[in-house]
């Protein structure tokens, strides 16, 4: 099963492709890792990455390209994968019809009041890093870090405006893919407004898409 994911910041991609991950025994891969990996082990690639990436320039699409379609090569992938962050643009998604077959993208959407209370919510210990909810995983005290006692506070890309911005840019440049996919009849939408106690109802939407596909 070849898939790929598709959501905006903060709808819990990365949570569902884990639990898929599992289930189905595929890999899950995620372009940003592989960005931070090629950068590490200074391949040929790597080195051109981060001479975009340091001066804040968005990655080109061939080098993206190049880089997932070596990764899917790999052994790991006969069985299939699950693909989160890419294809980013129609040009990946064009070329991607060359090298792999996507089965199916899942579409996680979620109203954007439900994803900025979920980022929105966030607060993060100033003195060790540790994540807390004010809904889902308040602290004892509020403020206040429950293993060291340090202060909670709001990052600065967690802030409403800030995440509203983080939205609007995800749509205007994700929705020609979405489009492009779902012309070609591959992509499954799965409402994943659901809280996190909730998770199953969003998985099970995930596995009839997949079971379908068999
Ligand atoms: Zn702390």
């Amino acid at each position: 099963m070849n898939i790929v994911i598709l959501g905006p910041p903060g709808v819990g991609k990365g949570t569902y492709a884990g639990f898929l991950s599992d289930k189905y025994n595929i890999p899950k891969i995620g372009v940003g890792d592989l960005f931070r990996r090629a950068i590490k082990d200074e391949t040929e690639l790597g080195k051109k990455i981060k001479g975009y990436v340091s001066s804040g320039d968005l990655v080109p699409d061939e080098i993206v390209i190049e880089l997932v379609k070596n990764r899917l090569q790999e052994d790991d992938c006969k069985g299939g994968f699950l693909l989160d962050g890419y294809p980013r643009t129609v040009a990946q998604a064009e070329a991607m019809g060359k090298f792999k077959k996507i089965d199916v993208a899942l579409n996680f959407v979620a109203p954007d009041e439900v994803i900025m209370s979920r980022i929105g919510g966030r607060r993060t210990c100033s003195k060790c890093g540790a994540i807390y909810h004010i809904k889902n995983v308040p602290p004892k005290v509020e403020g206040v870090c429950d293993r060291c006692g340090g202060s909670l506070i709001q990052r600065s890309d967690e802030k409403p405006q800030v995440i509203k911005n983080r939205l609007v840019v995800y749509r205007e440049k994700t929705k020609p893919v979405v489009d492009y996919i779902r012309k070609k009849g591959s992509l499954a939408d799965v409402d994943a407004h659901y809280d996190i106690e909730e998770i199953d109802k969003i998985i099970s939407q995930c596995e009839k898409h997949l079971e379908a596909l068999s």
